[in-house]
């Protein structure tokens, strides 16, 4: 099996194809599109230098966060960080409880980290590539493995892309208004997404126990709080467990999308939300349950980029960077508060 981050740029048209699914369009573009590339540039570097100045400085950018709601996931420009004057931030109360480490913001994988909405998408995943590989009379089957090493964490189409690759099979890559039920990356994308939403709206999710009281507490200790997901469903997914008005700030995969930043491994949407703050990426804690997201983290230079092990390993956190894993919330309060979180 080839990760995607060492894959060559060649990989999606491998030559051990066993031909298109029964259904898939013969006459579509074969191989990836740029966004296919970018699964693979994305192994060589960050686009956005952690060196680099402001997205868009606040002093041409908007003035306030957009309130929230779901039209924030498609505005266009980042969000400035609402407290211009440093008296006025909640980053500079000098009676906060911040730690000892520097760190001003925490920003939040969501899927896996704030809610256990992984194992929907691990569900999702699986019963869309067991379906797809056997239709196509693919081995070796497709095992909750292929998750963690092509899925976990990334964009949607970049998953799908790296998830073919693995086993040679060759689709076309489509376009966003490929209908489910079409043989393409983004066909097959599109089902994998729709079955991830009757499950979240079919049986409900509940955010995991200690999200709630942690991230109050970091707010109240004076952290500006973001979410960085690589998902287009983060507000649905927000507003479902519970947390929507605790985040003003979401960096998701349609603010990706819009904003043309590339996802996570690379460290470009978190780096936009520490930019959007108004913060160096050394001046915010990142915290992941997924490699993918633990390496975005370590490549955009983060002060803190905290493994949250819900299945990955401990060992495969660190080893894709991370400074600390903990099994739960919980020890991130007690690390970045002092005096704990009560
Ligand atoms: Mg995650």
């Amino acid at each position: 099996m080839r990760p995607p981050s060492t894959a060559a740029p060649t990989a999606f048209t491998a030559s051990v194809a066993p031909g298109p699914l029964p259904g898939a369009d013969p006459t579509a573009a074969q191989g990836p599109s740029s966004s296919a590339g970018s699964v693979v540039s994305s192994s060589t570097g960050p686009t956005l230098s952690p060196g680099a100045g402001p997205v868009v400085s606040p002093s041409t950018g908007p003035t306030a966060f957009p309130s929230p709601g779901p039209t924030v996931s498609s505005f266009p420009a980042p969000a400035v960080f609402p407290h211009p004057d440093p008296a006025g931030s909640p980053l500079a109360d000098s009676s906060s409880s911040l730690g000892t480490g520097g760190w001003r913001a925490v920003l939040f994988d969501l899927d896996g980290v704030l809610a256990p909405t992984a194992e929907l998408h691990r569900q999702a995943w699986a019963d869309l590539f067991q379906a797809v590989f056997a239709q196509a009379g693919l081995t070796p089957p497709y095992t909750e493995a292929d998750y963690f090493t092509h899925l976990d964490g990334r964009p949607r189409e970049d998953g799908v892309a790296a998830v073919l690759a693995s086993r040679g099979l060759d689709l076309p890559w489509g376009g966003p208004d490929d209908p489910p039920d079409r043989d393409s990356v983004h066909g097959l994308g599109q089902r994998k997404n729709l079955a991830f939403l009757a499950a979240l709206h079919g049986h409900g999710v509940q955010p995991y126990p200690e999200a709630e009281a942690v991230t109050e507490a970091l707010r109240r200790a004076g952290y500006g709080l973001a979410v960085v997901s690589s998902s287009a469903n983060a507000r649905p997914v927000l507003a479902a467990v519970g947390l929507a008005d605790r985040f003003p700030l979401v960096v998701d995969g349609l603010v990706a999308s819009r904003v043309g930043l590339a996802g996570k491994p690379a460290p470009d949407t978190f780096v936009y939300a520490a930019r959007s703050l108004g913060l160096e990426p050394a001046q915010a804690v990142v915290v992941e349950d997924a490699r993918s997201g633990v390496a975005a983290g370590r490549a955009g230079g983060f002060g803190l980029v905290v493994g949250v092990d819900r299945g990955a390993g401990r060992a495969a956190l660190l080893e894709a960077g991370a400074d600390l894993v903990v099994d739960d919330l919980t020890e991130l309060a007690d690390r970045l508060i002092d005096g704990g979180p009560a």
